[in-house]
C-alpha cells in the first residue's frame, strides 16, 4: 500500500509510510530548509526590532 503526499519543500513526490522518517517532506535537507524558513523568520523579526534602535534619523526623514 503506497500512501503518497507531496514535500511541501521541493513539491515532490514523497512517501508517508514508516520508512520514510522525514514525512511529510521526502529528505531531511527538505525538512531542514522548511525549518530554517521558519527559524528565518524568528531571526528577521528580532533583527528589525534591534535595528530600530541604529536607524539613522535622517534616513526616517527621507520617508
Ligand atoms: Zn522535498
Amino acid at each position: 500500500m503506497n500512501m503518497n503526499a507531496i514535500c511541501p519543500t521541493c513539491n515532490k513526490e514523497t512517501q508517508l509510510g514508516p520508512a520514510n522518517s522525514y514525512r511529510p517532506f521526502c529528505s531531511e535537507r527538505c525538512r531542514l530548509i522548511d525549518l530554517g524558513q521558519w527559524m528565518n523568520d524568528t531571526y528577521s523579526i528580532s533583527d528589525t526590532t534591534v535595528n530600530t534602535d541604529n536607524i539613522d534619523p535622517d534616513f526616517l526623514n527621507k520617508h
